[in-house]
């Protein structure tokens, strides 16, 4: 079969399957499968595919098929302009979380990003959020924290593959009972677990292929917000700035639970481009 037909059968059966983006899916996996850049499918339309290679394509539309995330199958994730790898021990990075980096540049901006500045990453997963700061901060250094040793092991590999691992600390830990000498803290960012058990709102492909442990939190959901906000305020600097992600019907309490820990002059809520509330931000001396 030429590789054409591959890809509108491809796209077909993706379709019948409710899958939300048929074509580009199809697209992404035959490109993997066929070990080129998307855009050269474009010039081997009429390329007639080995049963090899019909066979490596075969698997990778059977596991999209089941609801495997696109990003699981080809080992990567694009973030802030840059390529993570990732593995079903991580959380694959989104979208809305950027709005979490950029607010954090934002503020590193206004005192001068060359700067060493001290940054702790909870829950660091891929690494996603942490190493993109690096990437922008040439100057600062990062405490990545995570629970689970695999991922600790994909954000290691992230930094190295983005060239900053001298910059970075590596901690296997439960954040909330972090038991270690840690420098003053500028910058806090985290994307902490914060669905509530039993939401019925999750997508079922998000619980079922994405860790249990970066997804659930206890307190419907605020369990870790509150409990990593509140352990780390003793070691803010004095111009520190705390980001963390959060559902979107978290903002009001979480704004009251920020102003209620008595370190920041200024608390907010960002919202993300659905116009929902994403990141708590508190500032201290801001
Ligand atoms: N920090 C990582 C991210 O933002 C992982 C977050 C998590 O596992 N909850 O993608």
């Amino acid at each position: 079969m030429k590789l054409k037909e591959v890809l509108e059968k491809t796209t077909q059966f993706f379709k019948d399957k409710n899958l939300d983006s048929p074509r580009l899916d199809a697209e992404l996996l035959l490109a993997f499968g066929l070990k080129l850049e998307r855009i050269q499918l474009y010039l081997k339309f009429d390329q007639p595919l080995s049963e090899e290679e019909m066979n490596c394509c075969r698997e990778l539309v059977r596991r999209r098929a089941t609801g495997e995330p696109i990003a699981y199958i080809l080992g990567r994730k694009d973030f802030f302009g840059y390529t993570f790898k990732v593995t079903p021990a991580v959380l694959i990075p989104r979208p809305e979380t950027e709005h979490l980096v950029e607010a954090s540049l934002e503020w590193a901006t206004s005192q001068n990003p060359e700067k060493p500045f001290n940054i702790l990453d909870l829950g660091t997963g891929s690494g996603c959020i942490g190493l993109t700061l690096l990437k922008k901060l040439p100057n600062s250094h990062l405490l990545a924290v995570d629970i689970s040793e695999s991922a600790i092991q994909i954000a290691k590999e992230n930094a190295e593959a983005l060239n900053v691992a001298e910059r970075v600390r590596f901690v296997c830990a439960d954040a909330g009972c972090l038991d270690i000498d840690i420098p003053k803290i500028d910058i806090l960012v985290a994307n902490p677990p914060y669905i509530a058990e039993g939401d019925h709102d999750l997508e079922e492909n998000v619980k079922k292929f994405e860790p249990e442990s970066a997804l659930f939190a206890v307190e419907n959901g605020l369990g870790f917000l509150r409990s990593w906000s509140k352990k780390f305020v003793p070691f803010l600097s004095d111009k520190a700035i705390v980001l963390m992600e959060m559902g979107m019907n978290q903002g009001a309490e979480m704004k009251e639970y920020f102003r209620d820990l008595d370190a920041f002059s200024k608390v907010d809520v960002i919202k993300d481009l659905a116009s929902l509330d994403r990141v708590i931000r508190g500032v201290k001396n801001g």
